[in-house]
């Protein structure tokens, strides 16, 4: 087993107490690494081993700290193309994509380098009696980070470069599915000086015991976590225990709005660039299309154009638009979301479907004529199907993209300024983009509501999420 294959605790490379899992390239099926898969125990000891370091860690100068970030940062740009391979390898996305994730991801390392010197704290105006309050930020403590497999390396470096940036360690569980670039970036940030137990990296396959032992364990005082709205359910009741502090990212079932007064080829461009980056598989992807009337069939007609010219291959394949789902069941699940609209009167206008048989590609899939009763409504694709739903009035609009328990991205194309403020207001969503498919970035709060989560990722609100204020009350002033 190399190191690279290792789970990283405490500074050490180590085996996994309960053997290893395997991993494999969605674009073949193929096995291409085995990985340590930790046992309880070895949970147990990284969040020792990060509770230890938190002590120094802590007590650094902020700048210090920033340095170290800095260094990662630059780490991970020398080895761009390396890291950005082994997220082709392991997710299956194209190569343009992962190198773009991984200037997305270190982003946040040299943002949160920036930031970490703004912890600021605030002197309040003098108390009766000669008292005179205070208030510091200080670090949250040891967080707990569970991460999914469609950003491998920027779901990672969105949560740890504010945590490291505020004084927290952590303990990181990547996704089973793509633990390989976590590896890589932990063996970089080593490599760039951060001191052992700082961060520690459990991959493992138990993610309901290595989960809740997260959850419960009194020296972890944070979780955050990006994946599922049914595992963010569980792990905030497991969380209750210890009334630990929660991040949670959840799924989203983002409407996109295309108004009559719409530039019509930035909205296919922009439905494009939100539908189909990873496959379709991100929690911000367009996932219902609402189209005014007046602007359906020709916003159709070149939607159909654009899409029949994706080009489907490996994402090692330059010039691959779309690569292969995750894994055999993620493709499973997209058929039978199409199945099961198809039965409920969607009607399919492109589309061939899973591409060859036993493979993970799904050709890009129009369906139009979804209503809100039909099942795939309320379900967040995770796959390069689009569904289109036609209104007549903005209110209409309106209603249609807020009827969802979820809340996390919006979109909404017109070149009305007016409309677009009204209609991006009455957007029950944590974002929304306007006249723009692509909106993350590590200066913004990106987050949901409603049942898409708790807390924001990037900006200044994404370094408050690992900072406790404390309140200091000086007596004795005069
Ligand atoms: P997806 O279906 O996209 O994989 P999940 O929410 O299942 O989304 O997975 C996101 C992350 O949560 C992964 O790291 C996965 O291993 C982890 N996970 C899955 N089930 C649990 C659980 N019961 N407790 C804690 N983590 C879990």
């Amino acid at each position: 087993m190399t190191k690279l294959h290792k789970a990283y605790i405490g500074g050490q490379w180590l085996a996994g107490n309960q053997g290893s899992f395997e991993v494999d390239d969605p674009a073949t099926g193929e096995i291409v690494a085995k990985v340590a898969d930790v046992s309880l125990e070895q949970v147990e000891q990284a969040i020792e081993a990060a509770h230890q370091a938190f002590g120094s860690w802590r007590r650094l100068s902020a700048q210090e700290r920033a340095d170290l970030l800095l260094a990662w940062y630059h780490k991970v740009g020398e080895n761009r193309q390396r890291l950005a391979e082994v997220i082709t390898l392991e997710s299956g996305k194209p190569i343009a994509e992962a190198l773009s994730e991984v200037d997305y991801g270190a982003s946040y390392l040299r943002w949160y380098a920036e930031e970490a010197v703004r912890a600021n704290g605030r002197t309040l105006p003098t108390l009766p009696g000669g008292r005179r309050p205070m208030t510091l930020k200080q670090p949250v403590g040891v967080v707990g980070v569970i991460t999914p497999w469609n950003f491998p390396l920027a779901m990672i470096a969105r949560k740890v470069a504010p945590a490291l940036a505020a004084g927290c360690t952590l303990v990181i569980k990547p996704a089973a599915e793509t633990p390989l670039t976590a590896l890589l970036l932990t063996g970089l940030a080593e490599e760039a000086g951060l001191p052992p137990g700082v961060i520690n990296l459990v991959p493992g396959t138990d993610a309901a015991t290595i989960g809740h032992r997260l959850c419960t364990h009194p020296k972890v005082r944070k979780l955050s976590f990006t994946g599922s709205t049914a595992v963010g359910r569980i792990l905030m009741a497991q969380s209750a225990s210890g009334i630990q502090r929660l991040s949670l990212e959840l799924g989203g079932n983002a409407p996109f709005l295309v108004f009559d007064d719409a530039n019509l080829e930035a909205a296919v461009e922009g439905l494009i660039a939100s539908k189909f980056r990873n496959s379709g598989q991100t929690c911000v992807c367009a996932n219902r299309i609402l189209v005014q009337r007046g602007i359906y069939d020709p916003f159709i007609r070149r939607l159909k154009t654009r899409m029949a010219s994706l080009t489907l291959g490996p994402g090692s394949l330059p010039g691959a638009d779309l690569g292969p789902l995750i894994s055999d069941r993620a493709i499973a699940r997209v058929e039978s979301l199409v199945d099961q609209a198809l039965e409920a009167g969607a009607v399919k206008t492109l589309g061939a479907g899973r591409v060859g048989e036993a493979s993970r590609y799904y050709s890009p899939t129009l369906l139009e004529s979804v209503t809100p009763q039909n099942p795939i409504w309320s379900q967040e694709i995770f796959g390069p199907v689009v569904t289109v739903t036609p209104f007549d009035t903005e209110e209409e609009g309106i209603a249609l993209a807020n009827h969802t328990e979820a809340g996390l991205a919006s979109y909404l194309f017109s070149d009305t300024l007016s409309r677009a403020m009204r209609v991006a207001e009455s957007l029950d969503y944590g974002m929304v983009g306007i006249n723009e498919g692509i909106i993350s970035s590590a200066t913004a709060p990106f987050g949901g509501i409603k049942s898409s989560g708790l807390g924001r990722e990037g900006g200044q609100e994404g370094l408050d999420e690992y900072l406790e204020t404390k309140y200091l009350c000086l007596g004795g002033m005069g």
